[in-house]
This record gives structure tokens, C-alpha cells and sequence, in this order.
């Protein structure tokens, strides 16, 4: 579902990737770990077309992001486009990112009806269905500022499920959480998993990671340091630095 080789990402002189190989496989759960600053946020945008990489490959879906094939030549994609195919993307952020001023089954409802052209009742009665699925049917006509951090957070990946996508990326969707509102959003997650989501997770919850994760790559200023199974390598780290980060966060 994603194939990264030898991608690299610079902003200005700051080389941030420096050559990240790894493959998501299909309904795989696939964690990413690592220090602040080594780039795991930068790789997520590099896949959701919010970053243009600087060298290497990267495919999503079998398709290299950012450019389209015509008769054997490579184009870059117009904005158009990409928005196209980042609407096969979900994202969910570690801050909110909740239209204020919109109740919750709005915001679910939104991109459907906008983006989509869906009617508004077919986008209401599968916008129910999402907010049922992450326990928040009974929260539908509440404004986010009425809403816990975990509530915002479940709405938020509702809200990009209504756009049925391939692929969702999460970047530490947990870590701004009150510890007990923690366990409700990775719930929601793991259910996702079961139903064979193709997942990337960026986050610090080990515990998941374990539970749940098919993979897990360790990153370390801008390079894949260790990757293998989530049991593996945090029970038997090889190297390190892998050692040193676990020790801190385990
Ligand atoms: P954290 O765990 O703190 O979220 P991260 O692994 O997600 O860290 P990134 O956010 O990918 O790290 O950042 C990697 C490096 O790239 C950092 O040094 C950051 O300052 C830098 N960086 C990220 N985005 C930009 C940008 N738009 N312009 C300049 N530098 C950037
Ligand atoms: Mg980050």
C-alpha cells in the first residue's frame, strides 16, 4: 500500500530523511517510533502529498505520489489531482483539527457533501453510522468545545473514514491526551485494525504497538535504524540507539 525507497526530504539546508526504505503491506498496522526531530511526521506528510520529497520513491496504492505515468514519461501532478488522490488518504492529527464552529456530525458530514457531492441525507445517515462506530452517536449535535480531547480526537477519525479512504495515517493521535481519554481513541483504532484498515501510526504507545502492530520501524534522525515485528523489536532490540530510545519511553 506504501513503498518508500531511498526518500529523502531536506527543508532549506536541514537534510530530514536521508533515504527512508520500507513497505506497507495491505490491512497492515504499521508503527513508526522514534525520537523527536528524526522525521516521522515529515515521512506521514511526504505520503499524504502535503510534502514534496527530494529524492527517492514513494507509491502509495501503486501510484508514485506526486506524478502521474503517460506513455512512459513522468508528470508532475497539478494541484487538482492531488487533491484527488489525497482524498484516498485519511489524516488524523495529534491536535484537534475539528472545524469550531461546526457540531460533530457536521464535521463528519463536511468533505462528503463538499468534496464528494454526496446528498446531505445519504452523508447524514453514514455520518450517524461513523459517529455509532467510535461510541459518539449521542454526542452527533455537540460542538467540539463541548467535547473531551478523546471525543474530539474519535470524531476526528470519523470524520475521515466518511471519505472511505484506502489508507490512514495517524500521527501521535494520543499524545495530547489526558492519560485516561487515552485508552477510548486507541480502542477506536484497534477496531479499525480488525476491520483491516491499512494503518500507519506514528505514536508513543508502546503498549499498542504491541498489541496491535504488524510492523514497527524505528527512525533515527531521518533513517530507518530497525524495523521488524512490534514484539521483536521492543523485547529485542539490535541496536543502540534502538535500546536507548526504548529504555526512555518503555
Ligand atoms: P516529533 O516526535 O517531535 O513530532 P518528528 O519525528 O515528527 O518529531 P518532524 O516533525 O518530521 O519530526 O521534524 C523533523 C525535522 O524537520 C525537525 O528538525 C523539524 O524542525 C524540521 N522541519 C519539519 N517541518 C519543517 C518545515 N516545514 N520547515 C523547516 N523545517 C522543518
Ligand atoms: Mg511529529
Amino acid at each position: 500500500m506504501v513503498r518508500a525507497e531511498r526518500v529523502h526530504k531536506s527543508f532549506g539546508p536541514l537534510k530530514v530523511l536521508k533515504g527512508i526504505d520500507l513497505e506497507v503491506a495491505p490491512r497492515e498496522v504499521f508503527c513508526l517510533i522514534g525520537p523527536s526531530g528524526s522525521g516521522k511526521s515529515t515521512f506521514l506528510r511526504c505520503i499524504n502529498h502535503l510534502e514534496k520529497i527530494n529524492a527517492g520513491r514513494l507509491w502509495v496504492d501503486g501510484e508514485l505520489v506526486g506524478y502521474r505515468q503517460h506513455r512512459g514519461k513522468l508528470y508532475e501532478l497539478k494541484d487538482r489531482e492531488v487533491a484527488s488522490k489525497r482524498r484516498d488518504i485519511g489524516m488524523v492529527f495529534q491536535r484537534f483539527n475539528l472545524f469550531p464552529h461546526m457540531t460533530a456530525l457536521e464535521n463528519v458530514m463536511e468533505a462528503p457533501v463538499h468534496v464528494k457531492r454526496e446528498s446531505k441525507a445519504s452523508a447524514r445517515e453514514r455520518a450517524m453510522k461513523l459517529l455509532d462506530r467510535v461510541g459518539l452517536a449521542d454526542k452527533a449535535p455537540n460542538y467540539p468545545s463541548q467535547l473531551s480531547g478523546g471525543q474530539q480526537q474519535r470524531v476526528a477519525i470519523a470524520r475521515a473514514l466518511a471519505m472511505e479512504p484506502k489508507l490512514m495515517l495517524f500521527d501521535e493521535p494520543t499524545s495530547a491526551l489526558d492519560p485516561e481519554l487515552v485508552g477510548d481513541v486507541l480502542d477506536v483504532m484497534r477496531g479499525l485494525a480488525e476491520d483491516g484498515m491499512t494503518m500507519v501510526v506514528v505514536t508513543h504507545e508502546m503498549g499498542f504497538a504491541r498489541e496491535v502492530g504488524d510492523a514497527l520501524v524505528f527512525m533515527d534522525d531521518g533513517v530507518v535504524v530497525e524495523a521488524g515485528h512490534p514484539r521483536e523489536v521492543l523485547t529485542n532490540p539490535q541496536h543502540e540507539r534502538t535500546k536507548s530510545f526504548l529504555s526512555k519511553v518503555l
